[in-house]
């Protein structure tokens, strides 16, 4: 039965900690160096990617997958799903995943709505778990990798959802760093599912999360 429960089994191993690295708007050219970094780490991260990206780089769309790093649905054209007519929610959402089903046989199941945006419309309109995030890495905002790496670790929090954007250089080389880093501090970097399966909870259509 799908149930949220704090209560730890007796035969439960010690907690690990555990944080979710999502990356949005690409993939870019700098995706593949960062699923290098991944793949050397033994990490596994989450890429809620967009239409056009995803069309111009369908080998690193199949490599995301078959990396075992999981596919998000960030709208087809970034749109914020807010602002829009309550009928053209679900295009956003469909067109992106005909997108990918098409490089790919298989669809996204997590909804990372541009800007953080949603409201109930959204979530009426939205068949996917809505993924916020609850640590921003700034990286949107600042191109300085020694501020981006020193925010995530100065907040990082077991369960953590690690917001950041693999379409800038400054923003996979601070990912390469923070990868080792949040290892040496004992993080298990895993993706948004896993994450959310580990801590037990059971991810529903329209129900945002920030964090697990
Ligand atoms: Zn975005």
């Amino acid at each position: 039965t799908p149930s949220v429960s704090a209560t730890p089994s007796p035969t439960e191993s010690p907690e690990k900690l555990q944080v979710a690295l999502t990356f949005e708007d690409g993939p870019d050219i700098y995706t593949e160096r960062l699923l290098n970094a991944l793949e050397a780490q033994n990490a596994k991260a989450t890429f809620f990617v967009v239409g056009d990206a995803a069309s111009d780089f369908p080998d690193t769309v199949n490599r995301i997958l078959d990396s075992g790093n999981e596919l998000g649905n960030h709208t087809y054209s970034h749109e914020t799903l807010t602002s829009l007519d309550v009928d053209d929610i679900p295009y956003q959402i469909n067109d992106l995943n005909q997108v990918i089903e098409q490089l790919t046989g298989s669809t996204t199941s997590l909804l990372r709505p541009p800007h953080g945006s949603v409201n109930e419309t959204v979530q009426e309109n939205c068949d996917d778990p809505i993924i916020l995030w609850s640590l921003d890495s700034d990286d949107n905002d600042t191109h300085d990798i020694g501020k981006i790496v020193q925010k995530v670790l100065e907040n990082v929090e077991d369960g953590d959802i690690i917001r950041m954007h693999d379409t800038y250089e400054t923003s996979v080389a601070a990912a390469e760093i923070l990868i080792t880093e949040l290892q040496n501090q004992g993080f298990e970097l895993v993706t948004v599912s896993e994450l959310a399966e580990s801590k037990n909870v059971t991810l529903e259509s329209g129900k945002i999360y920030k964090s697990f």
